[in-house]
């Protein structure tokens, strides 16, 4: 397939164009504005390959992204470019508002126009995979809750809000116009190249510095946690084999306390990166909480299972440890994205 990625060069982005450039025959095109949370050296390893190509445009330029697929023929788009930090949306919520759900519109709509002049063949195999978040589903208070794809949507965050608008375009662009599309609502995701403001990474390098290790409030939420190379697996079927029109949830099993996931870095820090003295874990501080914050989120991935087949390949327990050990053998990656010096890998935009 020949398959455009928007989002290609952020956290889950990159690691499913390393996964389809490492493992399939398909050929990518990676449509990313580069916004902060954009890091080509994410792709250093597979830069080179001939399936693979980069161009910097913004999903809001309608104009632009009609140029890219006349060019590059899709048969399939998966659509990951958002704004994704919930701290972010909070403290300004405009550019959430204009990536998320004015431009996915924008793609939708040039994705629409270019869908509409393709041979009846290639219209009907033709793809649109957007690519969302549990988050919008609000959250759980029982214990034994959990969302299924048939949950009500009640977004909490200008972040979840957003992608709940996403999502809600999406849907109305297949059952309005028939543009064969295909959801996926998927838990948090951890593993390398995750982007230092998020949890685990922020963990992991605070603790490195000696600096404190923030846990919000009671640290007692519940994530449910994915490794970022099961969900592009997981990705991959549901372009490939999923039923037009449905939407697939996608989780870890792996519902873990925010402060036993601090815990349990500090403990795979105190084996593989020793302090000089004590443990990682008296860094531990507990900060206000985050207004408005879920408390537990927690999927059933049953469908995905029974249809396509997936379920994860990584524990929590060996997802973590690779994480950690990626961290740790990977700090210059770390380097340059703390000291801005990634962005100057961006094409054409003089930093
Ligand atoms: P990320 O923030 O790491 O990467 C987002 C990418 O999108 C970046 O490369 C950025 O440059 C690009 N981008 C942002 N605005 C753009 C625009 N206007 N035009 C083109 N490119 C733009 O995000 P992520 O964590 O990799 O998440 C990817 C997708 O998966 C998002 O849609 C997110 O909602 C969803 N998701 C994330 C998680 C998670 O735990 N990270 C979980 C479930 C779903």
């Amino acid at each position: 397939m020949r398959i455009l990625i928007t989002g290609g060069a952020g956290f889950i982005g990159s690691a499913l164009v390393r996964h389809l450039i490492e493992h399939t025959r398909h050929q990518v095109l990676n449509l990313d504005k580069l916004t902060y949370a954009g890091n080509l050296q994410s792709l250093t390893s597979i830069a080179q390959n001939p399936r693979y190509q980069f161009v910097q445009a913004d999903i809001a330029d309608g104009e632009r992204v009609s140029q890219a697929l006349a060019e590059f023929q899709p048969e399939a788009i998966m659509h990951l470019a958002a704004e994704s930090h919930v701290d972010r949306s909070i403290d300004g919520p405009a550019a959430f508002i204009q990536t998320n759900i004015v431009g996915t519109y924008a793609l939708l709509e040039a994705t629409r126009a270019y869908w509409l002049q393709l041979d009846e063949t290639r219209k009907q195999a033709f793809r649109f995979h957007h690519i969302s978040t549990d988050e919008v589903y609000g959250d759980l208070h029982g214990v034994d809750e959990l969302f299924s794809e048939t949950t009500p949507y009640a977004p909490s965050s200008p972040y979840s809000a957003s992608k709940a608008a996403s999502d809600h375009l999406v849907r109305a662009w297949h059952r309005t116009y028939g543009l064969p599309v295909l959801l996926t609502n998927c838990s948090n995701n951890y593993g390398p190249y995750h982007f230092p403001e998020k949890l685990i990474p922020l963990v992991i390098l605070n603790a490195l510095e000696g600096k404190p290790l923030p846990v919000y409030g009671n640290g007692q939420q519940v994530r449910d946690w994915l490794y970022v190379e099961d969900h592009a697996r997981a990705l991959l079927k549901v372009v490939s084999e999923g039923r037009v029109g449905e939407t697939y949830n996608i989780g870890g099993h792996n519902e873990q306390k925010n402060l036993d996931v601090v815990r349990g870095i500090c403990e795979l820090l105190d084996e593989l990166a020793p302090r000089q003295a004590g443990s990682y874990k008296e860094l531990i501080a507990f900060v206000p909480d985050r207004p408005g914050h879920d408390l537990r989120y927690a999927i059933d991935a049953g469908k995905i299972q029974r249809e396509l087949g997936w379920t994860p390949e990584e524990t929590f327990a060996s997802g973590l440890r690779k994480t950690v050990r990626w961290y740790l053998d990977n700090l210059d990656w770390c380097r340059h994205v703390q000291d801005g010096s990634y962005r100057r890998e961006r094409l054409g935009a003089p930093e």
